[in-house]
């Protein structure tokens, strides 16, 4: 089974080990997965719908946050946006008030922004081509293609984490230390690997197998069933130990201590993303009352810090500044591509001034 060129990320390469992979060691990795994922599939609700709404919302929250926190929060996530009409139709700060808690905001954002770009565009029927899905606002190689997949049921690969893991272990060797090929190199394999009338499963079941068998770390293979196919099986264990032994080497000489994630900027972000959706609609907070409710020991002299992060947010959308943060002039010349705790040049006392909310619109 082959893709059309078209539906392939741009100039996918060649290599010699690609071109190495033998039509014979497909085959039998198609027949003892798709074997395996009869027997382990997982019953999850968005494999019960292929209404394309309902599989991009899982994509989107998939995307950086594991099965067991999406479940509940997919399915009350369509209680309050049933559609994508009624997505499209809501106020920015309910959306983001409903992400509240998944993190990674901007993917609210950007799901909203879809939303509203098929309503006005495509009368709310989501595209079904891959080039088409591809132009919307925020849909990159992987979402066009599951979308494609898993709710037009199209022979497409879709390739995540996993499903490159298990396709370079298997047909290549081991992903470790390094991989063999690139990413656009991989594409050109995974076109070649699925299976006629049967890639919705077979992409379902790659990514299961990934998560659940063939891991990162620790790789299950004395009890996995492609082992007497896998390029990688005679060796993974050994690499995996070296790598870890390299790892473990670093952190003793140089590697910087651990930063606690209640320190982070990412932290700082959901807190002010919480704080705001605890407000009353357009109320809004100072900096410094921001900084009181999100910062137990904030002081007036952080306020830079703060208005550094709340610009930040402000330039993804997810937050309304007034007066607007001024863009940083190192973004202005695309020298740095995003600002986090450096302050926008406002003095100290007008930042005193500023006042933030979640979005209008
Ligand atoms: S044998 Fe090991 S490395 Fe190969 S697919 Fe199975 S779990 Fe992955």
């Amino acid at each position: 089974m082959t893709q059309s060129a078209a539906q392939s990320p741009k100039n996918p390469g060649t290599s010699p080990p690609i071109a190495q992979v033998e039509g014979a060691q497909i085959s039998a990795l198609q027949t003892g997965l798709l074997d395996w994922y009869a027997a382990n599939r997982r019953d999850l609700p968005w494999r019960q719908t292929r209404d394309p709404y309902r599989v991009l919302l899982a994509e989107m929250m998939l995307q950086q946050t594991q099965v067991p926190r999406v479940l509940p929060r997919w399915h009350a996530w369509l209680e309050r946006f049933p559609t994508l009409e009624a997505l499209a139709a809501a106020p920015t700060a309910d959306v983001l008030r409903e992400w509240s808690g998944l993190g990674y905001n901007s993917r609210a954002v950007r799901l909203q922004a879809v939303a509203r770009h098929v309503v006005a565009e495509y009368a709310g029927i989501m595209p079904r081509d891959v080039p088409t899905l591809l132009a919307l606002p925020g849909i990159g190689e992987y979402t066009a293609r599951a979308i494609a997949c898993f709710a037009h049921e199209q022979d497409v690969p879709v390739l995540d984490t996993n499903v490159k893991r298990v396709l370079h272990r298997v047909l290549l060797g081991p992903d470790v230390p390094k991989p063999l090929v690139n990413d656009r190199q991989l594409w050109a394999l995974a076109e070649r690997t699925v299976p006629i009338g049967r890639g919705y499963d077979w992409n379902q079941g790659l990514m299961d197998f990934g998560s659940i068998i063939c891991t990162a770390r620790k790789p299950a293979c004395l009890v996995c069933p492609l082992r007497p196919i896998c390029r990688a099986a005679p060796t993974i264990g050994t690499a995996l130990a070296e790598q870890q032994g390299a790892r473990r080497r670093a952190g003793r000489s140089d590697a910087p201590a651990a930063v606690p994630f209640t320190s982070t900027a990412r932290f700082f972000r959901g807190q002010i993303l919480r704080a705001l959706g605890a407000q009353p609609a357009n109320a809004g907070l100072t900096l410094d009352a921001l900084g009181a409710r999100i910062k137990p020991d904030y002081a007036a002299a952080e306020r830079p810090w703060l208005h550094g992060l709340v610009a930040a947010l402000h330039r993804d959308g997810l937050v309304t500044a007034d007066p607007a943060p001024a863009r940083p002039a190192a973004v202005r010349d695309g020298a740095a591509p995003y600002m986090t705790e450096n302050a926008a040049p406002t003095a100290q006392d007008d930042l005193a001034n500023v006042r933030v909310t979640l979005p209008h619109g």
